[in-house]
């Protein structure tokens, strides 16, 4: 039996584990230390953004944007449709309502025509919404600066969702610090990983020290326990964040293979790809490919399955999903061919050049 290839597997540079046993021998083994504070700086400094909340997960991250725009009960919050689920979970933590909005073709992420189409709906119908969660999916930027334009003119508060993109950028600056909240994620099949972990980013210094502030449990200054807000426990560990600081050390290696994958999937096989506009860099995440039917990638995703090649589909549209299928839509039909006709290739930094070459035989052979 070949060996299996994954889709996208943690990928350790070799620092991490001086880090990590640092913490141990300091024993600073808890959601704080010298790493977590460490890791935010150095973070920080790559992403060229002052402030930056080491958190437990992107999702608790997103879940405190939300929180620190005042989303509540009843509000409406704008969110990609095609993308992961925790998008837009946090979404209903808060129990406001997602209105979902298709992608353009170019970047496969939120078309901000159609975003200008349903604010102006949505005002009509006497509701402004609060929010405007973007994601830059497979590590491409989205048109941030259009979207951010149309944010801007109706005074709607900006997340971006980078989960899938650090190190991504458009005209030089990272994604994640456009908006008025960014979100990373460090999960073990992300660019870098910290074992499990997400991080806060804003340009807004007070925005960021509350979100310390709740996500270690909203405590009052007092000698006692004192709460007036509703706290989380959020916060990252001082051994995550030492795995992160090592991963921090080789991020941009791992982006050139990452992207040096893409360009030989891109070369090698026929089918639509998700070119990069121009000025816009992506950190190549995942490597996407279009084929011309559901059955093709069908049969190309089983055929790869039985050589032990893990590949995926791409993300089934939140407005498709059981668990939100009930919220408004403005659609183009985009997202559900994408989803319908998509494949996700193995994509890890750590993929051989040999285990790249059997993956591209096999689509080859089974294309025909
Ligand atoms: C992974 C991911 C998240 C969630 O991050 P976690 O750290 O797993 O909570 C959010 N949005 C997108 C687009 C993601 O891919």
């Amino acid at each position: 039996m070949e060996n299996k290839i994954w889709l996208s597997s943690p990928h350790m540079g070799g620092n991490e584990i001086k880090f990590v046993q640092k913490a141990f021998d300091t024993n600073w083994i808890s959601p704080l230390g010298p790493n977590v504070d460490n890791f935010e700086k150095e973070l920080g400094n790559y992403l060229s953004i002052d402030n930056v909340a080491a958190l437990s997960s992107g999702t608790a991250a997103l879940h405190l944007s939300l929180i620190l725009s005042g989303v509540s009960v009843g509000d409406e919050v704008l969110c990609q449709t095609f993308t992961f689920s925790a998008s837009a979970n946090p979404i209903l933590y808060q129990g406001a309502v997602p209105i979902f909005i298709d992608s353009e073709i170019d970047t496969w992420n939120m078309d901000p025509v159609l975003l200008e189409k349903a604010i102006q709906d949505r005002l009509a119908q006497g509701k402004k919404p609060k929010a405007c969660i973007v994601v830059h999916l497979y590590g491409m930027p989205a048109k941030i600066i259009e979207i951010k334009e149309v944010c801007q003119k109706y005074d709607i508060i900006l997340i971006e969702d980078a989960a899938e993109a650090l190190g991504s950028s458009v005209n030089g600056q990272k994604v994640g610090t456009f908006g008025d909240f960014g979100v990373f994620s460090f999960n073990g099949n992300k660019i870098i990983t910290t074992s499990g972990g997400g991080a806060l980013v804003s340009a807004n210094f007070s925005k960021i020290a509350k979100a310390r502030f709740l996500a270690t449990q909203a405590r009052d200054e007092a000698p006692h326990y004192q709460h007036s807000e509703i706290g989380y426990n959020y916060r990252m560990s001082n051994i995550s964040a030492g795995i992160g600081r090592g991963q921090l050390e080789v991020l941009d290696r791992w982006i050139e293979k990452r992207r040096h994958n893409y360009s030989q999937y891109n070369i090698k096989l026929k089918g639509l790809f998700q070119e990069e506009p121009e000025n816009y860099f992506s950190n190549r995440w995942l490597s996407a490919v279009i084929f011309e039917g559901y059955e093709i990638r069908e049969f190309i995703r089983i055929q790869l399955l039985k050589h032990g090649i893990e590949s995926r589909p791409l993300w089934k549209p939140m407005h498709l999903q059981p668990i939100f299928q009930v919220h408004p839509f403005y659609g183009n039909g985009i997202s559900e061919k994408l989803f319908q006709n998509g494949l996700c290739l193995p994509s890890g930094s750590n993929l051989k050049i040999e285990e790249l070459e059997r993956v591209i035989n096999l689509v080859i052979e089974n294309s025909i």
